[in-house]
């Protein structure tokens, strides 16, 4: 792993980071041997786009699982989960995808997937705390897995490249946990930077920084609390139509597109399926506004950003068909009342909605999203607003 890095972490996680190890002492009768951080996060744009071989563009949330972490003589890794209140114990023999079930196979998966990748580990004692909400959208799954494993890997003195980490706990999920998700959460939680967001692109295995140059602004993320309806199965019909479409074009993946140019509109043209030229418009036109948001980014052009937010979302409305009402009405009271722009964000399908806002009418826009909810009759929406933090490292 890198190289510890002390002057990342605020005050706030250093208070954080005395209770958990004051959790730890209390619980195990010794003191850790380090705390690690590892953050959850929020996609800017660059939507659906991470298994098509594209381009993403997420940031680090100051929400994140904590890890306290010292090594034991035993041969099992025993994690208590401070948010749960439960300790589960995986073994480090017999190891195998199923064995161990329920949030235990989140650790187990990382321990398991370390070792096939040849960083092999021993007995340990963890102690897990987290501030990002589960099962929101914004990835308390890969907070936990990459803080385990930057636990784990210095703990048991193996130096990782971060980007293979996030490969790693990505193959976790991917080949332990079940869920077939792409490298976009795993990537950002190891290599976010505060105040940047991170341009990754997954054909290249490249990940560039680009300063968030936010003056006034931030980012509201909006949970919308709209019940995940047909996720899992419509998240892979998506998946599979991307890869038809592909075929049938006779490229690799979609993201081959991007370099079409002002061809784009015939080749689309050519797909006999509507269903799948929608899919495809949708991959090549987000790519392109990743690319849009970066240098819109560079100049500081917020205005510009908040258009290409709006188009990314209209885009996820009608061409890739993974919006629903409650997703559509907080778009919209966001970008009709004062936002630079709007999108839904993550998978779709219910989950979280982000707006660009200047931070002044942060407070007002959350009260006219509670009040247009209200009246439509949904849930309560929860909100907070958030600029780009530090990615995983050691707080102490
Ligand atoms: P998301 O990643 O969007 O939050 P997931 O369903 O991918 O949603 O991951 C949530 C799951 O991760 C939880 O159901 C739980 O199994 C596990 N998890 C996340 N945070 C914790 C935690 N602090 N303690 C125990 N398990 C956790
Ligand atoms: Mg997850």
């Amino acid at each position: 792993m890198r190289t510890p890095d002390l002057s990342a972490a605020g005050d706030v996680e250093q208070k954080r980071a005395q209770s958990l190890s004051d959790d730890y002492v209390q619980r195990f009768g010794r003191q850790p041997q380090g705390i690690w951080v590892a953050p959850g996060r929020v996609n800017l744009i660059g939507e659906h786009t991470d298994y098509n071989d594209g381009l993403v563009m997420p940031f680090a949330l100051p929400h994140s699982a904590m890890v306290a972490a010292a090594s034991s003589t035993t041969d099992r890794v025993r994690v208590h989960s401070v948010n749960l209140g439960q300790t589960v114990e995986v073994p480090l023999r017999g190891l195998a995808p199923g064995s161990v079930t329920g949030w235990a196979a989140y650790p187990a998966a990382v321990v398991w997937s370390l070792g096939q990748a040849g960083y092999s580990v021993g007995g340990a004692d963890l102690v897990l705390e987290s501030t990002v909400p589960q099962g929101a959208g914004l990835s308390s799954s890969a907070a936990l897995e990459c803080a385990v494993a930057v636990a784990l890997t210095e703990l048991f003195g193996h130096a990782v490249d971060p980007l293979e980490l996030a490969e790693i706990a990505q193959h976790a999920e991917n080949a332990y946990v079940g869920m077939p998700c792409g490298v976009m959460d795993q990537m950002v939680s190891m290599l976010g930077k505060k105040n940047h967001v991170v341009q990754f692109d997954v054909r290249a295995r490249r990940a560039t920084l680009v300063p968030f140059r936010a003056q006034d602004a931030a980012i509201l993320v909006v949970d919308t609390q709209a019940p995940h309806r047909l996720v899992d199965g419509e998240y892979a019909a998506r998946r599979q139509q991307c890869k038809a479409a592909a075929h049938a074009l006779g490229v690799s993946s979609l993201r081959e597109l991007q370099d079409a140019g002002p061809r784009l509109p015939e080749l689309l043209g050519s797909l006999d399926d509507v269903v799948l030229r929608r899919r495809a418009r949708h991959v090549a036109t987000e790519n392109q506004r990743v690319v849009a948001v970066a240098e819109a980014l560079a100049r500081g052009n917020l205005r510009s950003v908040g258009e290409h937010m709006n188009a990314s979302h209209a885009s996820l409305r009608e061409d890739y068909e993974v919006t629903v009402e409650e997703t559509e009405l907080a778009q919209q009271v966001l970008a009709d009342g004062g936002a630079y722009g709007a999108r839904i964000t993550g998978a779709g399908f219910g989950g979280c909605v982000i707006g660009l806002v200047p931070e002044p009418e942060a407070e007002r826009l959350a009260q006219e999203l509670g009040r247009a909810f209200a009246e439509a009759g949904f849930r309560r929406p929860s909100a907070f607003t958030a600029v780009p933090a530090q990615g995983a490292c050691r707080v102490r």
